[in-house]
């Protein structure tokens, strides 16, 4: 089976193959390498993704889903238009177009078998993870194995490089996550010795501190705030991000919006310059952020700066001029350039399924990787001197080489006791609820033993694809019970899969019916937090809401008159109902009709509304 490797990024995405032994990135029918993960849907409900999908953004925001990297995991759905989708549903749009690539390249169909290794952040949880094998498979891919991104551009980079030796410290800063690991190399052996990281750190909060900075000069001038107008917010963020661009070549950047907005029936414009320091001002507090991961990491390894030999920079956002110098005070020496920061964890990838494939053999290069988070069950243990329950006791340390291995013993608590409950959890905090929680089961059937208490030894094996195995033993009477954490979640979701796939044909046949049945109510956060800028319906601040509702209202209103009677009289009903929930503040009511209203005004504007 052909076997490619896919960097799947927040704001840029790209596959590669092994050419004999060298990695190359496939490119579009237009030469681009370089996809920007950006899903849009047409009004004619066709499914675009990549620069077009990109170039939709500003003149369609809602029908327009981007970062959607940073949602991976999570369970609420995204609007794209009018339909709702899970995060991985939405990446599968962009892995399917990826795989149109490697298709061509190998000559393949529809049918025939495509293997791929997708890149995920060092930090990404267990459940971020696994979201990310589920769009591979929804894409059409077998996804065997996940790597880290860290490591993936350094088996780019040690490729080829057999005879070096030394400590290597990869620093990854790319659209919407930061990952920073130390790498040993030896006799084409990588071997990862810590890694850290923060998988909602990128050059998206970049240029939205740019956006917010801008807005407020736009509301000084004006008096209107552009930031409660989606459209306004999107090419405020196109500037942003071109801006930022510009900064990392030169000392300022002049940003020009001749029409952002419109108040009283007058233009709105902006005309600013925005200078490199003002920026690293602005950005200086995420980048002290990176480098407290970067010292944490050497502390996690036990280096010290002055034993690192090289620094590798990846990631569109290491292009910051202060990002290098950053690196560079504090190591005292020169990062390396030596490989392209957008194309090399895709290239480490393939390299990866070309180990995999067995077109690189182990002995010319491997790479070992660490666990990225502990793994541990709750118990009771002794705080401040008396037994408490709930205590996260570990079992696999933090950056523990995988693959491995651990056992560790516990025993029965109460007199007589015959099951106890295994519940497992991931994270650094004291407290077991304070982590993350992948699974529980019970194991029953211990010996009723009232006069000491049953020893229960737990073991957990995690492999080289992030599957953890735990197993509990009840020593005296061999009786045990395991579950493989990943196997169990993936059988609870076979049906959900099921749907999806479903869901996906019918987006891409342009058939798939909006707002399907399982949608859940809309969230938005009434107190701004900007971690998660987008513009999917989920993301709309009560300000954006309102100003979606009003626009929406004023479209109905403009089209009513095309109408035939009875559609008039239905369309006159909702926007009825709608106003009367909004001015009611029945906000759950008014979600669920603004949503109603959007897909009817969708298939209006299809032609699909049928006057029943
Ligand atoms: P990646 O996820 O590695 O593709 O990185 C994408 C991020 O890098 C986006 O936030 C881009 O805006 C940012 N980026 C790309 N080129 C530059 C540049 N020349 N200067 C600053 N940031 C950049």
């Amino acid at each position: 089976m052909p076997i490619v490797g896919i960097d799947l990024g927040t704001t840029n995405s790209a596959i590669a193959v092994l050419d004999g032994r060298v990695p190359v990135l496939l490119a579009d029918t237009n030469g681009q390498y370089i996809l920007p993960s950006v899903v849009h849907i047409t009004p004619q409900n066709k499914i675009v993704v990549g620069s077009e999908a990109e170039a939709a953004k500003v003149a369609m925001p809602a029908r327009t889903v981007s970062t959607v990297k940073r949602h991976m995991g999570q369970d609420e759905q995204l609007l794209l238009g009018p339909h709702r989708l899970l995060p991985e549903e939405i990446t599968a749009l962009i892995l399917k177009e990826l795989k149109i690539r490697a298709q061509a390249h190998y000559g393949l169909t529809d049918q025939d078998p495509l293997e791929a290794v997708i890149t995920v952040p060092a930090y990404f949880t267990d459940q971020q993870r696994r979201a990310t094998k589920r769009a591979g498979e929804l894409a059409g891919l077998v996804v065997e194995r996940i790597i880290n991104e860290p490591t993936a551009a350094a088996l780019a980079f040690g490729l080829g490089r057999k005879d070096q030796r030394g400590h290597v410290i990869i620093y990854d800063l790319g659209g919407g996550t930061f990952d920073v690991s130390i790498v040993e190399m030896f006799d084409g052996i990588l071997e990862v010795k810590a890694s850290r990281g923060n998988s909602h750190l990128g050059g998206e909060d970049f240029d939205w501190l740019i956006v917010d900075y801008l807005a407020d000069i736009v509301k000084e001038q004006s008096g209107i705030d552009p930031l409660d107008d989606l459209r306004a917010k999107a090419l405020l963020k196109q500037h942003a991000e071109v801006a930022k661009k510009e900064l990392s070549q030169a000392e300022s950047a002049e940003i020009n919006i001749p029409l952002l907005s419109f108040e009283n029936d007058q233009p709105v414009g902006l005309s600013q310059v925005l200078g490199r320091e003002d920026f690293e001002q602005m950005i200086a507090a995420h980048l002290e952020e990176t480098m407290d991961c970067v010292r944490g990491v050497l502390e996690d390894a036990q280096f010290t700066a002055g034993e690192i030999d090289r620094i590798i920079l990846v990631g569109g956002s290491t292009r910051i001029p202060k990002v290098a110098q950053l690196m560079q005070d504090f190591f005292g020496r020169v990062p390396r350039r030596d490989i392209d920061p957008d194309q090399a964890v895709a290239l480490g990838a393939s390299v990866q399924a070309g180990i995999k494939a067995g077109s690189i053999s182990p002995e010319i290069l491997i790479a070992t990787d660490v666990a990225p988070f502990s793994m541990g069950v709750a118990a009771v243990a002794p705080v401040d001197g008396s037994p408490t329950p709930g205590v996260f006791s570990v079992i696999i340390p933090r950056n523990t080489t995988i693959p491995v291995r651990r056992t560790d013993q516990y025993f029965t608590h109460s007199p007589g006791q015959t099951a106890v409950s295994i519940e497992i959890y991931q994270g650094e905090l004291e407290w077991a609820k304070q982590n993350h929680f992948l699974g529980e089961f019970v194991l029953d059937g211990i010996p009723e033993n009232y006069k000491e208490a049953e020893q229960i030894n737990v073991t957990f094996g995690y492999d080289l694809n992030g599957i953890l195995e735990v197993t509990a033993r009840a020593e005296s009477n061999g009786k045990e019970m395991s579950i493989k954490v990943n196997d169990q979640i993936d059988r609870d979701s076979r049906h959900a899969f099921a749907a999806s796939i479903k869901r996906l044909e019918g987006l891409q046949q342009g058939t798939a019916a909006s707002f399907h049945q399982e949608s859940l109510p809309l969230e938005w956060d009434s107190d701004d937090d900007d971690e998660d800028e987008d513009f999917a319906m989920e993301e709309l601040t009560a300000d954006e809401f309102v100003a979606t509702l009003k626009r929406t209202l004023a479209e109905a209103d403009e089209l009513i008159g095309d109408l035939s009677k009875p559609q008039q009289k239905r369309m006159r009903r909702f926007m009825d109902k709608l106003t009367r929930a909004f001015e009611e503040d029945d906000l759950a009511q008014a979600e669920a009709l603004l949503e109603e209203l959007l897909d009817l005004l969708f298939r209006l504007e299809m032609g699909e509304w049928d006057e029943s």
